[in-house]
């Protein structure tokens, strides 16, 4: 998109923002409320108004003339967010990836009941222009954050994919590609800082500069770590999030060290360890919102005969060290340190909307509990990035109605019965139709 035309979606916003207001009031009736921030249930109604919710009066409000929706004893909540994406498609192991764009699985994460995430790497330009054309109503789904560049070395991580994107040898150059970056507006500054990978890594003192310098333009940071001691320098460095989960186990300083700085986690246990589940544990990719969202290739993909071969002997491997990442993440969890979830859609293991229930039931089974999980996955992650989700009055009415309740199991997370985002009902057998 040119930049002429990227101004006109953007000046368009404010007509956009000014209409939706209009939108007509909603009453969700008879609902069990779940409110991951005070860990409450209530059994009431629950008004929506302005995009917002407006209250819970115990029936229909004088002179409403909204729309009422029974949710005969179902249960409501805070409406999800993944903070760690790559929008433009799935990946297909053996294959080139299913490059669906970014409004498709902005679809698809919505069906999933998720109405907000964040992309941490893609086409700059082209994140800017998809991220313009959405808020000026050019296309739905789920909300697009991103971080549009990937800052890394030359030759570093995020460079091998063919797509352009910010490279720094120095403090100075650091410095220097943040402001510029900033003039762009990313909702974070994703780094990557791995000393012991394959490919080179920005040193600590580029680290320190960039993040000092996207702290000036006010913008928070999500550093991709590799090792526990990538870990400790971006907390030190001053990073507001850390994300992915290094091998082996936790040294016992890292909880505290994060709690200290008040980084929190987006421990990412999908990627690490889901690709093993999808080619040995067949009901993974066999639950009914695995089939509704994932394209034809992709099953097929982890179904392939040579593709489980290959992968079988290490099995064993593979899943002890599957079982340290949960480790980890628990002991950060049990550590008081704040973990927010994000799947790394766009890889292997993952499937965009549906990755984000299965990373859900992995934080369960690293031992959060399941408050946690839906805090880490509602409130918390949108409060990551500057939303107020929950069912309190003047919250963002994104909620998400489920059959049976994600307290009693969080797998029930994917018995989505309804979803509301901006305030009214999303239609959303619309959302799974093939692009032309
Ligand atoms: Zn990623």
């Amino acid at each position: 998109m040119k930049l002429q035309s990227i101004i006109a979606a953007t000046l368009s916003l404010t007509g956009i923002a000014a209409s939706a207001v209009s939108a007509e009031d909603l009453l969700l009736t008879g609902a069990h409320i779940i409110d991951p921030e005070s860990r409450e249930v209530a059994v009431g109604n629950l008004l929506i108004r302005d995009g917002k919710i407006a209250g819970r009066p115990d029936g229909r409000p004088a002179g409403f003339a909204g729309r009422v929706v029974a949710l005969d004893a179902k249960w409501v909540m805070p409406a999800f967010v993944d903070l760690h994406t790559h929008s433009f498609g799935d990946a297909v192991p053996g294959g080139r990836p299913d490059g669906v764009g970014t409004p498709v699985i902005a679809n698809h994460y919505l069906y999933a009941g998720t109405t907000a995430f964040l992309d941490l790497f893609g086409h700059e330009q082209g994140l800017m222009a998809m991220r313009a054309s959405q808020r000026a109503g050019e296309f739905g789904g789920a909300d697009l954050y991103a971080s549009l560049s990937c800052l890394t070395a030359p030759e570093g991580h995020c460079t091998e994919y063919g797509v352009p994107t910010r490279t720094m040898s120095s403090p100075e150059e650091a410095r220097a590609s943040v402001a510029d970056l900033a003039g762009n507006k990313p909702d974070v500054v994703k780094f990557v800082y791995a000393q012991n990978d394959d490919m080179p890594s920005i040193d600590k003192a580029t680290l320190v500069a960039g993040i000092d310098e996207a702290r000036k333009h006010g913008i928070k940071t999500v550093v991709h770590v590799q090792t526990w001691q990538d870990m400790r320098d971006a907390v030190a460095a001053g990073a507001t999030a850390v994300t992915h989960t290094p091998k082996g186990e936790m040294p016992a300083d890292i909880p505290a060290l994060l709690v200290a700085h008040g980084t929190v986690s987006i421990p990412t246990i999908t990627v690490h360890n889901e690709y093993l589940n999808y080619f040995f544990d067949s009901a993974v990719l066999e639950a009914p919102l695995a089939q509704e969202l994932a394209s034809d290739r992709v099953k097929a993909a982890y179904r392939d005969e040579g593709m489980i071969a290959r992968y079988k002997p290490s099995y064993d491997e593979r899943k002890a060290r599957n079982m340290t990442t949960l480790r980890s993440v628990g002991a950060l969890a049990e550590g008081g340190v704040t973990v927010l979830l994000g799947t790394d859609g766009g890889n292997w293991g993952t499937v965009q909307g549906y990755s984000v229930h299965r990373e859900m039931i992995k934080l369960s089974e690293a031992g959060l509990d399941n408050w946690q999980v839906l805090a880490a996955a509602s409130t918390g992650a949108a409060d990551f990035l500057g939303l107020d989700y929950g069912v309190e009055d003047g919250a963002l009415a994104n909620l998400v109605v489920l059959d049976a309740s994600p307290l009693d199991s969080i797998v029930n997370t994917q018995a989505i019965a309804l979803v509301v985002k901006d305030g009214e009902v999303v239609d959303r057998e619309t959302l799974l139709a093939q692009p032309e």
